[in-house]
């Protein structure tokens, strides 16, 4: 488990689709296969619901909580979101800054993205 601060920003993090999680309460098999530490968290969706979602300050882009056949991760992992639900993807840091910029939300901790 990585408890501090990345030292630089990733090429790509894990994006979570509220509406594709099963319930941060029922599953979290994405927290536990996280290596960083507070990095997926639980926030209630627009209906109020606990799902999962990605620190985009803290996540380093391993893939480790991307499901088994989702070919966005970038290695091979034992387990990871389960396939029925696929709600992770790993995206672009750059896209999901701007995304978040234009929503007034952006917080993207440490660095610009790694290769810029
Ligand atoms: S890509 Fe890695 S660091 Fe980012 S949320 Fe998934 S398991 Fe955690
Ligand atoms: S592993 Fe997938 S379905 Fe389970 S809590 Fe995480 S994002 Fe939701």
């Amino acid at each position: 488990m990585m408890p501090g601060p990345r030292k630089r920003a990733p090429k790509k993090i894990a994006v979570i689709d509220p509406d594709r999680c099963f319930g941060a309460l029922a599953c979290s098999i994405c927290q536990a296969a996280c290596p960083v530490a507070n990095c997926i968290v639980e926030e209630p969706d627009e209906n109020g619901r606990l799902v999962c979602a990605v620190r985009i300050d803290a996540c380093i882009g391993c893939g480790l909580c991307v499901a088994l056949g989702n070919e966005t991760a970038p290695q091979a992992r034992d387990f990871g979101c389960p396939a029925d639900f696929d709600a992770i993807d790993l995206v672009a840091f750059e896209d999901v800054v701007r995304t978040m910029e234009s929503a007034g939300t952006a917080d993207i901790g440490a660095g610009e993205p790694a290769g810029a």
